[in-house]
């Protein structure tokens, strides 16, 4: 008798969850993302119990069709891309159509929709994944609202190694306040059993964003940091944002954000490039705090490193490590003890 045979699409749901969903945090990546790809510019994020025992997220984006309910639940089932080709272009932040299959395969998931000239909305209820999806008529307004409860209920090895309900919780944050970073556009709302942690309003001017990084990363960063607004003329590629100065160092590296081409990434060259523009103003064993934003060239950069997509590729790797060096230092060296002017803060 033959011993191979195939996994049902339940099993390799769950498999494939295993590297996707590794914690509440992770399903609110994916749906945060999911919902900024459907041009959400409202997002309302209600979490119980670190995330564990419920995750709702409504948005107010393009909304999904009733046809497609079912099917954006299934695996490598995406909107975003059609070729191979399309990949070197994406610009959205999901594409390999496995995020709504491996939540809902762990969890019980319910996927409410409605687009913007559609009669009514739609809903569909999984339970870990039964395959059976059945679509009903629901209330709804313009947009979509992912529920997604009790994660892990069928999967115990998982569940354990879930960590206390605050430490879920920070990770959880810690994916808005990224999103919330790399959206200034978009108005974000985070409450946790019932009690509201982030209310951030859309940021359009340059003291609106800065009132959101001080909401963000606190105040005092906004207060101890240097803008950074450098455009490298021959290729294209710019840096803005905030570095903090150097007498705001931190022991830990926990305050770093770096977006590249509205990603948050992390990244060895960015890191290696960063630390060394701040070598000779920081104390050994000091970390740089900084909000930084890389634009350039969607080609020069290869995104689809990793299933959580945390990494990139640079195409030209050396040139993008100088510039990021080179602006950095230069604006550090407006503060350098050793620098003609020292510019007021
Ligand atoms: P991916 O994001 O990689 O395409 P997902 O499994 O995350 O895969 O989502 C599958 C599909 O479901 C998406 O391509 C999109 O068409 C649709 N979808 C998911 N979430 C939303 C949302 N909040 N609003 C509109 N469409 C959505
Ligand atoms: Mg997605």
């Amino acid at each position: 008798m033959s011993r191979i045979h195939l996994l049902s699409p339940r099993l390799a749901n769950q498999i494939a969850a295993g590297e996707v969903v590794e914690r509440p945090a992770s399903v609110v990546k994916e749906l945060l993302e999911n919902s900024l790809d459907a041009g959400a510019t409202s997002l309302e994020l209600d979490v119980e119990q670190g995330g564990v025992k419920l995750i709702r997220i409504r948005d107010d984006g393009d909304g999904i069709e009733k046809d497609d309910l079912a099917l954006a639940l299934s695996r490598h089932a995406t909107s975003k891309i059609l070729e191979l080709e399309d990949l070197e272009a994406v610009c959205s932040l999901g594409f390999r159509g496995e995020a709504l299959a491996s939540i809902s395969s762990v969890s019980r998931l319910t996927l409410t929709s409605r687009q913007k000239d559609a009669a009514n909305a739609w809903q569909v209820t999984t339970e870990g994944r039964d395959m059976q999806a059945e679509v009903s008529p629901a209330a709804h307004p313009k947009g979509t609202t992912l529920e997604v409860r009790d994660l892990f209920f069928n999967t115990p090895a998982r569940r354990k190694f879930l960590r206390t309900e605050n430490t879920e919780f920070k990770h959880l944050e810690e994916v808005v306040k990224r999103l919330a970073l790399s959206r200034f556009d978009v108005a974000f709302q985070l409450r946790h059993n019932g009690r509201v942690i982030h209310q951030l309003r859309p940021a359009r001017s340059q003291p609106e964003r800065e009132r959101r990084v001080a909401s963000v990363c606190g105040p005092q960063f906004i207060q101890q940091s240097l803008s950074v607004d450098v455009v490298a003329e021959s290729s294209g590629i710019s840096l803005r944002g905030w570095i903090g100065l150097p007498t705001f160092s931190r022991s830990q590296a926990d305050l770093q954000y770096f977006f590249v081409n509205g990603r948050m990434i992390r990244d060895k060259v960015v890191t290696h490039a960063v630390r060394q523009a701040y070598a000779d103003v920081l104390y050994h064993g000091r970390h740089p705090a900084y909000v930084l934003y890389l634009e350039l060239d969607p080609a020069l950069v290869d995104v689809n490193v990793h299933p959580t997509k945390h990494e990139v590729r640079f195409r030209e790797s050396r040139l993008v490590h100088d510039f990021i060096y080179r602006s950095i230092h230069r604006v550090i060296g407006d503060v350098r003890p050793d620098a003609e002017s020292v510019p007021a803060l």
